[in-house]
């Protein structure tokens, strides 16, 4: 088999210009390769290209079923894919696979045969070529990045650190982003309660006491980067602003409609006390009849001169103790009210109420 043909820096650069890993994706390299001690181990890297730069995002494991000899190295597809369905929803931008590493012996920095059959067959599943990274330890640990594209591989250079990264690109996806990536239809979504209580600047910025977190010491920094700091702390509290602006409205949303419902109640029970009134009148009417009737009878007395029908009582002392109820009825209700025949239940009825 032909061999794949090496290129430098600068034949290639329109594809791939540069390499960027993330903390994260050079923290699980360094511990896969610790963890391996001299044997060959290796890794899938997950991210991003922009502007033809690749950023990785991830580096994930090779997976269960591999295969690890002193030159050969194959991850385990069905693992590395299922572990990219489940990270890729959890980031705000899409992430891929954009290569994979090994871990080489001695001071070896180019590929084997077997290696490049590895990455040809690799190739083939790729739109826009793959890096290759060796890793090797001799005995400080380096790593060696390779672009691979058709029949080439050009030898790039990388940085480590999230500071490299335009910062969408390790952000997390926010809820609508996460129901999208995984494929959740809008009527199968639900919202979320707001999950912020106070702002973060009421909690430490770092857990050594006495120590300023990283960037917070104007003096030693470079203007841009302080720049770039101010910056981010506007955009975080701009975010939180209108974070606690929405959490506001959502609470004073929740306010109304709880005032609303007990408008809603209070009008109930004046509805009801207004018909448990309309049940008991018939009854009061009908012995304050009497009453009425006997006040009717004496003088006929304007109802300023009778407001509260002690004085009626006086002419009626038996029902005196209905009395009190008679300013609620009105007197044309009265009137309409049977004189003749009515009283002497009345005043059976009014016993019974009377002893109740
Ligand atoms: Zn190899």
């Amino acid at each position: 088999m032909r061999r794949l043909q090496y290129l430098d820096y600068g034949q290639n650069k329109d594809r791939c210009l540069h390499v960027v890993l993330s903390d994260r994706a050079y923290a699980s390299i360094l511990s896969e390769v610790m963890k391996n001690g001299d044997n060959e181990t290796g890794g899938v890297l997950l991210g991003t290209i922009y502007k033809n730069i690749w950023y990785v995002v991830e580096s994930v494991d090779p997976g269960l079923v591999t295969t690890n000899t002193q030159d050969f190295f194959r991850w385990d597809a069905e693992y590395v894919n299922h572990l990219l369905d489940k990270l890729c929803p959890i980031y705000r931008f899409m992430i891929s696979i954009v290569g994979f590493w090994h871990r080489h012996p001695g001071s070896m920095d180019f590929f084997s045969s077997t290696d490049e059959n590895t990455i040809r067959s690799n190739l083939k599943n790729s739109k826009y070529g793959l890096l290759s990274m060796l890793v090797n330890i001799d005995p400080k640990l380096r790593m060696t990045f390779y672009y691979c594209w058709q029949e080439t591989l050009t030898r790039v250079k990388y940085d480590v650190g999230d500071e490299y990264f335009p910062v969408e690109l390790l952000e997390y996806a926010k809820p609508d982003g996460i129901a999208e990536k995984n494929g959740i239809p809008e009527s199968k979504r639900f919202e979320i309660l707001p999950n912020k209580v106070y702002s973060s600047a009421r909690f430490p910025k770092t857990v050594f006491p006495g120590k300023k977190p990283q960037g917070a010491n104007p003096d030693t920094e470079q203007p841009a980067a302080q720049m770039e700091n101010y910056r981010e702390t506007i955009d975080r509290l701009q975010k939180e602003n209108t974070e606690l602006k929405n959490a506001a409205a959502e609470r004073n949303a929740e306010k109304q409609a709880l005032e609303e419902e007990i408008k809603n109640l209070k009008a109930t029970i004046d509805e009801l006390r207004e018909e448990d009134k309309v049940s008991q009148r018939p009854d009061e009417i009908q012995v304050l009849s009497t009453a009425e009737e006997a006040a009717d009878h004496n003088d006929d007395p304007p109802k300023e001169m009778c407001p509260s029908g002690t004085e009626i009582a006086g002419a009626a002392p038996e029902t005196a103790e209905k009395e009190t109820v008679s300013e609620e009825t009105e007197p044309a209700d009265n009137e309409t009210l049977n004189e003749e025949s009515e009283p002497a239940d009345n005043g059976s009825d009014s016993e019974e109420n009377a002893s109740e």
